[in-house]
């Protein structure tokens, strides 16, 4: 008996006909972010449930109630990493990076798990594009990666992708400023969503990004964060808008968007998107400064400042400004016979050899049912082979998308398709 199986829900596959765009827009992060210094690090999906308990926050959402934990067969309690910066700073403490460098940049790309309820552009595998800079507690380093991510958007031509900006403070100024928040929000117990009372007591910073109305309008009047920053955070803060101005690089500051992990610290960003299938104000990516997650992991007191992309959501951004990825064969060779079949194989080995995609239909069949799949392919050009040209050594190139086609020798194909 057979039975058929689908994907678990939430994960999806990747097909051709559409990785073409993730390929597209890996390469330009790894081109663009090893232009700015950063290294790509690749860490194991499966991490020690509790270095995301740690670090991420017990209060969270993530670790509250999206995390895939389960027992290995040894007993121990294993996560599907639901984010990159807690991994990478592991990886950073266990190897010892500090030792042999002061500033560490590192990048990553790879799917998170996350168990949340599922709409377009949120699932429950998903990939990230994540960058760790380590060892530099300047200003200049934030506004040097959130630079490097609006070139990036830029790079694979999203121009619209919009920068909000904030300061969470740091372990000095943020207590007072929880405290005078939470009077503001106790004082409208009544009037904020069953999921903000709870946070009231857990993690009342999270209610300032709750989406619902009531507790919007609750939030609109609520203190704001950046007039309780202390000397240094605001400081920091100024120099971080001073030198994206220097940068050219537009920004709105967002008082309300405080991300929904623990570990920031001072500068929080996010990169929004309007898009008609993503909706409204979607975030692209987010990040922020962390000067103490690498300390509270066991390791020095080395600052840190980092982002996360969603790639799903880049892709999706892509495929609405209607730009086509460009991957295609340049050449389709057809062949009328047995004898021409063997001479298109070796024309295609050859050419392949040096350097070209070539695509021929093995399966032979009629001329018209080859031009047909030389078609489907999107070659750019496509040749036929048969007895005469062969014989002659030469053979017409056709232009697929139309236009003239041009005799060409067989021996100098692959300089034809060069220049062509
Ligand atoms: P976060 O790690 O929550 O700051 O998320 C950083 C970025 O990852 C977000 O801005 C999204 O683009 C993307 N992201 C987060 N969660 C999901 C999800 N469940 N599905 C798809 N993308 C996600």
């Amino acid at each position: 008996m057979s039975q058929k199986f689908a994907g678990v829900k939430g994960m999806n596959d990747l097909l051709p006909g559409e990785i073409e765009r993730w390929q597209e827009v890996e390469t330009a992060a790894r081109e663009v972010m090893g232009r700015y210094g950063f290294a790509e690090v690749r860490t194991p999906i499966l991490e020690d449930t509790g270095l995301f308990v740690r670090s991420v926050g017990e209060t969270t959402d993530i670790v509250g109630k999206e995390m895939y934990t389960f027992e290995d067969k040894g007993g121990r309690s294993v996560t599907l990493r639901p984010e990159g910066t807690a991994p990478a700073a592991r990886a950073y403490i266990e190897h010892a990076v500090f030792v042999k460098e002061p500033v560490t940049r590192w990048f990553y790309i790879g799917p998170m798990f996350r168990y949340e309820r599922m709409k377009t552009g949120r699932y429950r595998q998903f990939w990230q594009i994540g960058v760790e800079a380590y060892g530099v507690k300047e200003p200049a380093q934030d506004a040097e990666i959130i630079e490097m991510a609006m070139h990036f958007f830029s790079s694979i031509g999203l121009s619209k992708v919009k920068l909000h900006l904030n300061s969470l403070g740091d372990e000095g100024c943020r207590p007072a400023y929880v405290e005078k928040l939470v009077a503001h929000l106790a004082a409208h117990r009544a009037e904020l969503c069953p999921d903000c009372q709870a946070r009231l007591e857990r993690n009342p910073l999270r209610i300032l990004d709750c989406k619902n109305e009531s507790c919007r309008a609750v939030t609109a009047a609520s203190p704001s964060v950046l007039e309780s920053l202390c000397e240094p955070c605001r400081a920091h803060f100024d120099e971080v808008q001073r030198l994206l101005t220097l940068f050219g690089v537009p920004y709105a500051l967002d008082s309300r968007m405080v991300r929904g992990l623990d570990y920031y610290t001072r500068t929080a960003f996010e990169f929004i998107a309007e898009s008609p299938v993503l909706g409204t104000a979607t975030a692209v990516g987010g990040g922020g400064r962390y000067d103490k997650l690498v300390k509270s992991l066991g390791g020095p007191d080395v600052p840190a400042v980092g982002f996360a992309l969603g790639l799903e959501r880049l892709v999706l951004l892509l495929a609405e400004t209607g730009q086509k990825p460009l991957a295609r064969p340049e050449l389709f060779i057809a062949f009328t016979d047995k004898a021409s079949q063997d001479a298109a194989l070796k024309l295609a080995q050859a050419l392949r050899h040096q350097g070209l995609w070539v695509e021929l239909d093995e399966r032979g069949g009629s001329l018209k049912s080859q031009m047909k799949r030389a078609d489907k392919s999107g070659a750019k050009w496509a040749v036929v082979l048969g007895e005469r040209e062969l014989l002659a050594n030469e053979a017409e190139l056709k232009p697929m998308a139309g236009g003239d086609v041009r005799k060409v020798r067989l021996d100098e194909l692959a300089s034809a398709l060069r220049s062509a």
